[in-house]
């Protein structure tokens, strides 16, 4: 612990923003740097939506931990985190809304600061990242709970460009062969004009085209491995696993791509190869692209 202790900056006396009932002071600063990949991740937005915090909760404990592939991932990205987007509505006990009764997932193209403190404190934090040309915000995550669908998976954008419509898929696809509860075939890529204030849509429209955005939805109650049948009740313990899995999915990721350049036996995967050999072997199913996609009242982001 001592040596990454001393590259963990805990901004907790360095509020992002006020707010209306709690200080909002989670955001985690792991590993500072000159020119860094930025990973951004945030959750509980919808205050009711507990599985999000045990997933982020997972995230958090695999980055800081000893493991091997955690400790690459530092020594090559940074992980930003907000742990609780709305702390007003769940110290609350709201479902879906902040203290003032807005749904801040609509609000992410114009947030107030006067109504919507939090966002608007990460929106400046992402935007100024954004501008900073020592800085690639190649990953934006908004970890939510579903309540109508099973298994976790994701929500993507749709893009004109073919190709950077393709990479989107790809994060998805490793996390799929990592974490038997998450669902390629759920996960879907839309542009709903009802999510058009969300930050995955949003961000996906601000950021450039190396950027990927994406909305991590997980089942309040359970998830079916491939291949049966029987619904295995989600537990705290598989959130938070979800959230190891998603973490160690950047290493596969980087990989691929060749951020991670010399091969790492010490971490060696056992779905690690080059990205055709992982599609080729990873018995995911093919995801939906849906442009509508009925999830119910309060389903979807
Ligand atoms: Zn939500």
């Amino acid at each position: 612990m001592t040596n990454f202790n001393k590259r963990i900056c805990f901004n907790i006396n360095d509020p992002l923003c006020p707010t209306y009932g709690t200080q909002f002071k989670d955001l985690l600063n792991l590993r500072p740097g000159a020119e860094q990949k930025v990973v951004f991740i945030t959750a509980r937005v919808h205050p009711g939506e507990t599985p999000s915090s045990f997933v982020c909760q997972g995230i958090i404990d695999f980055l800081v931990s000893q493991h091997p592939i955690a400790k690459v991932l530092r020594d090559h990205l940074v992980f930003k985190i907000a742990p609780m987007l709305n702390p007003d509505g769940v110290y609350l006990g709201n479902y879906r809304c902040s203290l003032m009764g807005f749904d801040l997932n609509r609000h992410w193209a114009n947030p107030s600061p006067w109504a919507h403190p939090t966002l608007h404190g990460v929106k400046q934090l992402i935007v100024q990242m954004y501008n900073n040309p020592k800085i690639n915000l190649e990953f934006y995550i908004d970890i939510h709970a579903h309540s109508t669908m099973m298994n976790g998976f994701m929500y993507g954008n749709i893009f004109e460009d073919e190709e950077r419509f393709q990479r989107q898929a790809v994060f998805p696809k490793l996390l799929c062969q990592n974490a038997e509860d998450f669902s390629y075939s759920s996960t879907s890529f839309n542009r709903d004009a009802v999510k058009a204030g969300t930050g995955r849509r949003f961000l996906g429209g601000l950021l450039n085209d190396t950027s990927y955005c994406y909305t991590l939805e997980v089942s309040f109650y359970s998830y079916v491995v491939g291949g049966t049948t029987s619904a295995v009740p989600y537990t705290e313990e598989a959130y938070m696993k979800l959230g190891r899995n998603v973490a160690r999915t950047f290493l596969d990721y980087y990989r691929l791509n060749a951020l991670v350049e010399r091969p790492l036996k010490e971490i060696e995967h056992p779905n690690a190869g080059t990205f055709s050999q992982s599609l080729v072997h990873s018995g995911c199913p093919t995801t939906a692209i849906l442009e509508h996609r009925p999830h119910g009242q309060f389903g979807g982001n």
